[in-house]
């Protein structure tokens, strides 16, 4: 079987294997499907995906509520929800709906409802407290699978998926984390499916089109159900068309999309027992799937693979590979793709830190739809770090002329020094962004180190890309400390270490496991409530656990004001100003990085045609350095 084989399921013609099963985008307004979902939807299809599984958790009632999802349920969405079908068919791609009820995994905030759910027990994740359903609640929320079918069907779509994975009622209905009911619904495995074959019998009668049913084949909770129980859940549950795997619930979610901080877990078995187990097709997918794994899915049983992270780091990576090219790949960062579902994105929508048009394909378009520039220039880029390389890349691919100089002898800037441990996927960046500039032909000279007196004026323009300097650290201090970004490049420390974090993201966590791998005792003071607080929330937890497994202390909401020269650190509580003292071998700094404009700020007293970017405005989060080059070099 290959992935561009074309496939079915029941009667729908599918013209590949490859599936599109996007995150929730929050590109809903009051209930309805935006034209930017449409956009980012249509967009993979455009890419070459034969079968797309969205928009993602489209709701079948009101009891299930929140700011980012689409009404199913409300006939009034049913015209943006064609709008959203067109922009698929209009590239021969399929496109099946999913609906779902939160059920415990949502809050009641928005439309100040209870949430259903078939007990009282709460999500770990979701924080409220849920109503146990009643038979008129049950009777309700099914009737509302079979009406909001009526809607997608009503709409256009190939066909309907039920999700029973993370954010799913249904899926809580089979859980015994979940499911404690003493009544027909609750109990064994028959009677803990009932609910979920009644779903999909309230939409099979709804609509012509197939009926698929994505389900969690292991909870991945403390008291959930796990992959061993997979056989009897599956024998327990009937009336799909077409099985979607995937694994976790919204306490888990971090380990659905598997990241830099959380442990994958194992798939290829389970989809194997799965599709024993099944006589319809399966569609598998990995906790991170990338074209090369279609194969062992496929080896494993699976009919159909699903992408998420890969087609959003880039929309062709189908198109690409049929065709023998190389995609943009996904890095596993989980900083901006998951920052829409836990609901603290900074654009408020679905991004992508290595692809600055996903979430905005309605406003930009494709890089290979770009047109040449209308004024081919002459162009030298000073740093090549991300920034840099994506401008210089795509300025290239534009028809400009550019010459990219670097003071080190190596690409990718702070990449080189941020792809270790666990970031160590980190690496793929800077691999493609240099490929990418390679590729369209930028002249790259390494280990030349460019000041304003060597820019010559002939260039008619200049990028700067010189990216942040290490943090200050140790003028504030009598004592020693040492650097953490010099931690990372292996400088030495004592036994016990004292992290101080001023940095308060995802570096604090790499250097506290970096140190504790070394076998060092490590207290980590913070003035947040702990240390790396402000990492992203996908991967917040994972980081957590990670370094209190291997023994680190956190010493939250307190700062240090003083290492003396014999080493005494001075602390101070950020709440109640109380003191303590500590005597570690080694202080360790984690600080804020500056920005490096002095070339910038030099060349702009000279000559109108410079231009900085990333870090070099002022020291940002990698997207920010992809999105800078990226959008200068678009309109240059
Ligand atoms: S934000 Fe990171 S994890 Fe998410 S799709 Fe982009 S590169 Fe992949």
């Amino acid at each position: 079987m290959d992935l561009f084989d074309s496939g079915t399921v029941r009667s729908l013609s599918v013209p590949n294997r490859a599936v599109f099963r996007p995150v929730r985008t929050r590109f809903v307004d009051d209930g309805r499907p935006t034209e930017e979902l449409a956009a980012h939807l249509g967009a993979r299809a455009a890419g070459g995906a034969g079968l797309v599984v969205g928009p993602a958790e489209m709701l079948v009632h009101p009891s299930a509520s929140g700011p980012a999802f689409v009404d199913a349920y409300d006939d009034g969405t049913v015209s943006a929800l064609t709008s959203v079908v067109d922009a698929v068919h209009d590239h021969d791609t399929k496109i099946v709906g999913q609906l779902t009820h939160t059920g415990a995994e949502s809050r009641g905030d928005w439309e100040m409802q209870p949430q259903l759910a078939p007990s009282a027990s709460p999500s770990d994740a979701a924080y409220e407290m849920p109503k146990t359903m009643t038979r008129d609640d049950i009777d309700e929320v099914l009737s509302g699978f079979g009406d909001a079918a009526a809607n997608l069907d009503a709409a256009g779509f190939d066909g309907v998926e039920l999700a029973a994975g993370p954010f799913s009622v249904l899926r809580q209905f089979l859980s015994p984390r979940y499911n404690a009911r003493d009544d027909e619904y609750g109990g064994d495995w028959p009677a803990r499916a009932r609910f979920v074959n009644e779903a999909i019998d309230a939409v099979a009668g709804r609509i012509d089109g197939p009926v698929g049913l994505h389900l969690s084949l292991a909870e991945l909770e403390y008291g959930g159900y796990g992959f061993d129980d997979v056989p009897a859940i599956l024998d327990a549950l009937a009336g799909f068309d077409y099985l979607s795997c995937t694994v976790g619930s919204h306490a888990t979610y971090n380990q659905t999309h598997a990241g830099i901080s959380a442990e994958a877990p194992e798939l290829r078995d389970p989809i194997a027992t799965t599709a024993d187990a099944v006589d319809v097709p399966v569609i598998g997918r990995l906790p991170f799937t990338s074209v090369d794994d279609a194969d062992a899915l496929f080896d494993a049983g699976a009919e159909f693979v699903s992408f998420t992270r890969q087609l959003l780091a880039d929309a062709e990576t189908l198109a690409k590979a049929d065709a023998g090219e190389r995609p943009n790949r996904c890095i596993q960062c989980n900083q901006k793709c998951l920052e829409a579902v836990y609901g603290h994105a900074h654009g408020g929508h679905v991004e992508c830190v290595v692809n600055p048009r996903t979430g905005r394909e309605s406003e930009l378009p494709a890089l290979s739809a770009l047109d040449d520039a209308a004024l081919p220039q002459q162009v030298l880029v000073v740093g090549g770090g991300a920034a840099g390389l994506r401008f210089a890349a795509v300025a290239a691919e534009r028809g400009h002329d550019v010459t990219l100089r670097e003071a080190s002898d190596s690409l990718g800037g702070q990449l080189g020094l941020a792809a270790q441990g666990p970031l160590a996927p980190f690496a793929r960046a800077s691999e493609d962004l240099a490929a990418a500039a390679r590729d369209a032909g930028v002249t790259v000279e390494l280990a030349s180190l460019v000041n304003a007196d060597s820019v010559a004026p002939s260039w008619d323009a200049v990028v700067v890309a010189t990216g942040a300097t290490r943090p200050e650290t140790g003028d504030r201090f009598d004592g020693e400390v040492v650097n953490a970004f010099d931690v990372l490049e292996g400088a030495e420390v004592g036994e016990d270490v004292l992290l101080f974090d001023e940095n308060r993201w995802v570096v604090t966590a790499q250097t506290g496991l970096e140190l504790l791998g070394r076998g060092a005792s490590l207290e980590m003071v913070s003035s947040d409530h702990y240390p790396a607080f402000r990492t992203e929330q996908p991967n917040l937890p994972g980081f957590v656990a990670a370094l209190q497994a291997q023994g680190a202390a956190f010493t939250g909401n307190h700062t240090v004001d003083s290492v003396a020269e014999d080493g005494t650190v001075t602390l101070r509580n950020t709440l109640t100003g109380e003191g303590a003292s500590r005597e570690p071998d080694t202080v360790v700094v984690v600080g804020r990085r500056q920005a490096d404009e002095s070339l910038y700020l030099e060349l702009d007293e000279q000559r109108d045609d410079v231009y900085r970017v990333g870090d070099a405005v002022s020291p940002r989060k990698l997207d920010r350095a992809y999105y800078d080059g990226e959008l200068l070099a678009r309109r240059l």
